[in-house]
């Protein structure tokens, strides 16, 4: 039986039941990573829910087929065009469009939909990115890369288009959600929680010998190499609070950061009424994710449930900037100014890479880019980027100087 308050409500929807029964149409940049993965699991919750336009990878050509094959994407694309034959020969007869090439990408991100989910790692995600908002799609963002890179540019961009930048980031998802409808004028602050990654109990000097395996043990949470780096310096949560920056209109200082090793209160909201609304959650990217994709509405999201009851005690501490500069650092970048928060970007890929490599001590990322921003700034190149074209072009020259100061240290010396 249908009491009659159901039905009224079941009418009164059915111009938006109809829009609800059509399926949300997404496109997956980097749908072979972590953030893609995950993007999977969820979609694979919902059969006919939502219909797959572009899947995009760098060079995963396999994997990428497999995707595209159990989606029903209509087009493929990978950023290397080495990978082309294996990619048409893994494609023939789906009838699935296969292409590669960085201009394919961005043509394939361009396709307007309702919401791409912008996955790529770095600021190789800038232009596929710009691309999708320009066609007025919504973007899903979990590449914090574009904002720390040219964040202003993508906020004004996606001004212009009229579409909404949903975070996906799940510490910018959280204060998204907890921001609710109200003004942010209001806010009081926005505090973002921090598991505090793999070395947060380890002294500087431990530190300094840290291999490449200890620091891709994140406690909390299972992500690609790059940002899992990141974590373990702290440098990621310096990347969110520019990107949080961008997100919400808010200068440094209402932003905040604490670790919180659990990891089950995702960020929070601070108003000045004294109210805090925190969202909690299991840490699991599935549903900052399942949010983005359902977005204005809710979907079912099975098995992740937070029983509080089981998640033990909950514990808060000041981070530790002396042990974590990089937090520090990308703190006094943003309040530098978008050259800044640029140069501090590429540096810190350049020096994770170079870490992970076994080519720099850990210690030396955040010097790295320390370094970088200083040496960039006595060239002159303190000027922020105003186009998408603008941030690249601060993108490539920073990484020269950083990649010339990765040469110029010495491993024996790193490595005590
Ligand atoms: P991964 O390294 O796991 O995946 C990166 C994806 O981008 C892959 O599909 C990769 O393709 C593709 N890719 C890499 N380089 C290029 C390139 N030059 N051109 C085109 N595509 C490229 O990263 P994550 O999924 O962990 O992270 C993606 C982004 O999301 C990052 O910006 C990260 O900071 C952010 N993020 C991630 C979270 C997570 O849980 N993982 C949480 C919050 C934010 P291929 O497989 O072929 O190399
Ligand atoms: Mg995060």
């Amino acid at each position: 039986m249908v009491s009659d308050s159901e039905a009224v409500s079941a009418d009164s929807n059915s111009v938006d039941g109809d829009q609800a029964d059509q399926p949300r149409r997404i496109s997956i940049l980097g749908a072979t990573g972590s953030i893609g993965t995950s993007t999977l699991a969820v979609l694979d919750q919902h059969p006919g829910a939502f219909e797959v336009e572009a899947v995009t990878a760098f060079g995963n050509a396999e994997s990428l087929a497999r995707i595209a094959k159990h989606t029903r994407a209509r087009i493929a694309v990978i950023a290397d065009r080495r990978g082309h034959g294996s990619l048409v020969q893994a494609l023939s007869g789906t009838g699935i469009e296969a292409a590669s090439g960085e201009d394919a990408i961005i043509e394939a991100a361009g396709r307007p939909v309702d919401t791409v989910v912008a996955g790529i790692v770095g600021s190789a995600g800038l232009s596929p990115t710009l691309a999708a908002i320009r066609s007025g799609s919504n973007v899903a963002l979990a590449n914090k890369e574009c904002l720390v890179c040219a964040g202003s540019v993508f906020v004004a961009e996606a001004r212009v288009a009229g579409v909404t930048i949903l975070p996906m980031d799940s510490e910018h998802n959280a204060v998204f959600q907890a921001l609710g409808g109200n003004a942010i004028e209001d806010v009081d602050k926005i505090v973002l929680t921090a598991s505090g990654g793999p070395f947060r109990d380890w002294t500087r000097e431990a530190m300094a010998s840290a291999r490449p395996d200890d620091a891709l043990k994140h406690p909390s949470w299972s992500m690609g190499p790059k940002i899992t780096i990141d974590s373990a310096t702290l440098m990621n949560k310096g990347l969110e609070l520019i990107e949080a920056h961008h997100l919400f209109a808010v200068s440094g200082d209402k932003l905040d950061v604490v670790v919180h090793p659990q990891s089950i209160v995702h960020s929070m909201v601070s108003y000045r009424d004294g109210t805090t609304i925190a969202v909690l959650g299991e840490p699991d990217m599935r549903l900052p994710i399942s949010h983005c994709l359902w977005w204005p509405d809710r979907g079912e999201n099975m098995g992740l449930r937070l029983d509080l009851t089981k998640a033990g005690r909950l514990t808060f501490l000041k981070p530790d900037t002396n042990k974590f500069p990089a937090l520090r650092l990308a703190r006094e970048a943003l309040e530098a100014g978008g050259w800044a928060t640029n140069i501090l970007n590429a540096a810190n890929e350049v020096a994770v890479a170079a870490f992970l490599a076994g080519n720099v001590g850990f210690l030396e990322i955040a010097r790295i880019a320390e370094d970088t921003i200083e040496v960039a700034r006595s060239a002159g190149l303190d000027r922020s980027p105003s186009t998408v074209a603008d941030a690249l072009s601060l993108d490539r020259e920073s990484r020269r100087i950083a990649k010339e100061r990765v040469a110029g240290i010495d491993t024996r010396t790193t490595h005590h």
